[in-house]
């Protein structure tokens, strides 16, 4: 089988915006792959990333996933510690690889990597700081939280879908809510670095609140997106010992593991990080110095299923347990089921709110849902999932021959 053509899509920002390669054979086979950037502010790097790379492997055998990723790895000249623009074009390249290997083969991609070591996936209702199904299904939008007793609220809504493991950001929405307009459009003035004592103090409610509302067996992780620096996020850390959190997720800035062992040792909870990191080499500092309890590689970005894999057999040896990050389309949660499935240092996966708005449901030809809290991994052949027929047409698409 060889590779004939690679469409690189661009969607469009009413189907989620995401970037999707479909790369197509000679056998009439096509895949599909996701570069998971789209939701931050790299959608056309790595648009332009996927075109570049897929000129690179028109002939190659879609079945040779490690020869086309050391390829792109090595004989890119930025393959090699290039980043994560980089990576998540491997990423979408290598991903509708594998999903060409399950359907020629008619098997789902779980089974090609060693079969399922989870029936079921325990997901978690993520990113609850902007709402869950009530209010995301009525405005069809994320809308930031303040108030504690919205965070009771929201955790109540999510436990009633059948959740109980939720993730909130306490220190995302400012304390005012006029301090910011829209919640996206302000992430680069978002950086709090040293907190107010009063802000501290209402983040240590809004997760109170959410204890409250969720009761002893629910599981909250707390999510930082690496706003706070690492004594301030120590700090915090400490503060909320008393509701027992899960993991604390990207405390601080991810590029330095020595300020997570600073975080972990005066703050005392499980960490977490990952999504921003690419590849194995990236990840290497955290499993060596044993500073993480779980690792969140993002398959769409740190280089694909094939990376993937490697980066959670890694820290398997290491003794932490993994939870994908998914913040992307259909395509990259898809894919992310397959692995989860294989993996037997699985955590939990990340059910992201964004999936249920219109925009992301209209998105994939199919849509996959967690059902009380858990997602039964798809059986279709390939990764399970592809762009609907709508996400195609509303797409810039070009096409590498
Ligand atoms: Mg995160």
């Amino acid at each position: 089988m060889k590779i004939t053509s690679i469409d690189c899509f661009k969607g469009t920002g009413a189907l989620g915006g995401f970037i999707t390669v479909r790369v197509n054979t000679d056998e009439g086979i096509s895949g599909y792959g996701e570069a998971g950037l789209a939701y931050g502010n790299c959608t056309e790097a790595a648009f332009g990333q996927c075109q570049d790379f897929a000129k690179l492997v028109i002939g190659y055998d879609p079945f040779d996933t490690e020869k086309i990723w050391e390829h792109l790895h090595r004989h890119t000249f930025w393959g090699m510690n290039g980043g994560i623009v980089v990576s998540s074009a491997m990423a979408a390249i290598d991903t509708a690889c594998w999903d060409i290997k399950g359907k020629a083969l008619n098997m789902p991609v779980y089974k090609l990597l060693g079969g399922k070591t989870n029936d079921k996936l325990r997901a978690y209702a993520s990113q609850l700081q902007f709402g869950w199904r009530t209010l995301i299904e009525k405005n069809d939008a994320l809308t930031l939280l303040y108030d504690p007793q919205d965070y009771y609220d929201v955790v109540k809504d999510a436990v009633k879908d059948g959740y109980d493991a939720v993730k909130i950001d306490p220190v995302f929405a400012p304390l005012d809510p006029k301090d910011q307009k829209s919640v996206f459009a302000t992430q680069g003035n978002q950086v709090r670095g040293c907190y107010r004592e009063h802000d501290l103090k209402r983040s240590v409610e809004r997760i109170a609140a959410a204890r409250e509302a969720g009761g002893d067996d629910l599981d909250i992780i707390v999510e930082i997106h690496s706003l706070l620096d690492a004594n301030t996020s120590a700090e915090l850390a400490h503060a909320l010992q008393p509701y027992r959190i899960m993991y604390m997720e990207e405390p601080t800035k991810p590029d330095n593991a020595s300020l997570f062992r600073h975080v972990k040792e005066k703050g005392g909870l499980p960490l977490a990080t990952g999504e921003r990191s690419s590849t194995r080499w990236q990840f290497r500092q955290f499993m060596e110095d044993r500073t993480l309890n779980v690792i969140q590689p993002d398959l769409a970005n740190t280089g694909g299923i094939t990376e993937t894999k490697k980066i959670c057999d890694m820290a398997q040896v290491y003794d932490i347990g993994v939870q994908i990050h998914v913040c992307g389309g259909p395509i990259a949660t898809a894919a992310a089921l397959q692995v989860e499935a294989a993996i037997p240092n699985f955590v939990i996966h990340e059910e992201h709110n964004a999936n249920l708005t219109s925009a992301w449901k209209k998105a994939g030809k199919y849509f996959l849902t967690p059902v009380n809290g858990a997602y039964e991994v798809p059986e279709t052949p390939g990764i399970g999932q592809e762009m609907s027929e709508e996400a195609i047409a509303n797409a810039v698409c070009v096409t590498i021959k």
